[in-house]
């Protein structure tokens, strides 16, 4: 028996045979082609261009009428493969500097891939995995190999692969998908996010995982752990095959939740609001078993275009969303980019420290129009449903004020030109330190907030949420970060207004129960966590929620906290 160990992105357990699954990843010879080749080198990547398009639109339009949405995933990789900038660069390292054309391809992806990768935001940087994939399938062209993808599954497997990009796992087939094993990839790679969302367990940044696995080898996969027995003995087979059926047997009984309405067991309502960011028909199917979408990332329209989104255009997308989701709510966050966020329709200047600098709501008082457009579209929008307007990165009271001077603005422009808009709320995220400590003021400024726990987390325990290497600083169990959200809560509630959560505490099992003991009654997460945070409530009573959030208050260490909440077992509504 071997033992390989990963970091478990995607919890779970799982017991069965591997699937070996080596996509072409071509590393071209550094090189320069022979003088006067330049010319057939150019005229060769247009015509690999042409063949990536056409193989793409071959892939849109077979999933176009099963699956709208992913076809949009393959419609993007081919703006990528004509986007403007990538086709000056390539063509120039040919000409200009003789590069061969295959190595001009992998390094000119590389710049974007590693550029779009260092995006803080986690829905930016999961956009890499697109460039690396238009990539992979130009040198594959290029070197005249054949289609690839993991559509021709036929029986129940756990994949082993180096790392899995959209167009791998495009056509898959998530029920023949037992568990997934990667030697690359994070916690915001392609392979992570597809795994957490079909709940597939999996394990990634496993070493050396291909030369250790063979082909149809048994495996007990233990993706809590992180770990990985190849070739298992009886025993750990045993054991293993037991904890599958038991972990199978809870993920049922979860899923049962997902289409209640969540009450604790003393029958307190808790609203269950869902994150969304594309608003696509996927995103949208929570409106089935959520109360409200309790953040909706706008800047999500705003990636991967030449232009910015107008006024119609950003009416059409929030209308949608709106119309979806009737009388309740609907928390549309004001655009959130900037500082290490870029857009390539915005060129923004180089900041020494982005996190601190000029994003957000700061970017937005600083370009106006862009600010007022999409403040026209909300109020327009405003008329088909129930829209929380909310303001990302708030500092100050000075913040709120100047906002609400630009919604007045908006408001007075657009009954003047005689444009029908609709009521609306206006409240704040609570996401730098600073402001959760004059909650009681900024509670008597707006109407509601929500507290953006990522980024409070990384603001008060000044440690950058997506660098790796001062991850034991980001401790988001930090008791200090639970007396900020008391604060919060506490100055918010005595005036009567609503406070939510919609950072990744929201959906986090062992923090829901405290978060309601400290008084929040809507925690907002993404569709994934629903169910079992439905569990989690369902079996709690308000005296225990109480207690807990007492106890976690009173503790000195994350760790400390961490590991009482895991004693508590609430995680799976015991
Ligand atoms: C947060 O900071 O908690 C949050 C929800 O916003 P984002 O993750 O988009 O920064
Ligand atoms: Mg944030």
């Amino acid at each position: 028996m071997k033992v390989l160990k990963g970091n478990g992105v995607s919890p779970g357990i799982a017991t069965g045979t591997i699937y070996i699954y080596r996509s072409s990843q071509i590393v071209p010879e550094q090189g320069l082609c022979a003088p006067g080749e330049e010319q057939a080198q150019l005229e060769h990547y247009e015509a690999v261009k042409k063949e990536a398009l056409d193989e793409l639109t071959e892939i849109i339009l077979a999933m176009e009428k099963n699956d709208p949405e992913k076809a949009k995933i393959f419609r993007a990789h081919q703006d990528i493969v004509n986007d403007v900038a990538i086709n000056e660069e390539i063509p120039g390292k040919i000409k200009d500097d003789h590069w061969n054309g295959d190595w001009a391809i992998y390094t000119i992806y590389e710049t974007f891939t590693r550029m779009v990768k260092k995006a803080k935001d986690p829905l930016i940087a999961e956009r890499a995995a697109d460039f690396e994939d238009v990539r992979r399938r130009l040198l594959r062209l290029w070197h005249g190999g054949k289609k690839e993808g993991l559509s021709a599954l036929d029986r129940q497997v756990i994949i082993a692969a180096k790392e899995l990009l959209p167009s791998d796992t495009a056509s898959m087939d998530p029920l023949k998908v037992l568990a997934i094993l990667t030697e690359t990839g994070g916690l915001t790679s392609h392979s992570a996010i597809i795994a957490k969302s079909y709940g597939i367990p999996a394990i990634l940044g496993i070493q050396g995982l291909l030369e250790n696995v063979e082909q149809d080898q048994k495996a007990a996969i233990d993706a809590d752990k992180g770990t990985v027995y190849l070739d298992p003995d009886s025993a750990t087979s045993d054991k293993y095959a037991k904890k599958t059926k038991a972990w199978r047997q809870e993920k049922e009984t979860t899923e049962r939740f997902r289409n209640i309405d969540a009450h604790t067991k003393d029958n307190v309502k808790i609203d269950i609001a869902v994150n969304i960011a594309n608003a696509d028909e996927k995103e949208l199917e929570a409106a089935d078993y959520t109360n409200s979408v309790g953040l909706f990332r706008t800047e999500f329209l705003y990636m991967g275009r030449d232009t910015l989104p107008g006024e119609e255009e950003q009416l059409i997308m929030y209308k949608k969303v709106l119309e979806r989701f009737g009388k309740r709510p609907v928390v549309l966050r004001t655009l959130d980019i900037g500082g290490d966020k870029t857009l390539q329709s915005l060129k923004l200047p180089k900041e020494e420290n982005p996190f601190l600098g000029n994003r957000a709501l700061r970017l937005c008082f600083s370009k106006p129009e862009i600010f007022t457009t999409q403040l026209r579209a909300c109020l327009r929008a405003a008329v088909y449903g129930n829209l929380w307007i909310m303001l990302p990165m708030v500092g100050s009271i000075d913040d709120i004020r100047k906002a609400k001077e630009f919604t007045k603005k908006v408001q007075s422009d657009l009954k003047k030109e005689g444009i029908s808009y609709g009521d609306y709320k206006l409240g704040i995220m609570v996401e730098i330190p600073s402001i959760a400590l004059v909650a009681d003021h900024a509670a008597r400024e707006v109407d509601f907030a929500s507290i953006g726990s990522n980024d409070l987390c990384q603001y008060l325990c000044a440690a950058d949420r997506m660098n790796s290497a001062v991850e034991n600083y980001y401790q988001s169990y930090h008791p200090a970060l639970f007396k900020l959200i008391q604060k919060t809560v506490e100055s918010f509630s005595n005036e009567g207004k609503p406070v939510s959560i919609c950072g990744e505490l929201g959906g986090d099992p062992l923090a829901s129960p405290v978060l309601i003991g400290l008084g929040i009654k809507k925690l907002s997460m993404g569709a994934a966590s629903v169910a079992q945070i439905k569990r989690v409530v369902s079996c709690l009573t308000m005296k225990k929620a109480g207690e807990m959030a007492k106890k976690v208050l009173e503790c000195a260490t994350d760790d400390e906290v961490k590991t009482y909440l895991m004693e508590e077992k609430c995680i799976n509504g015991q």
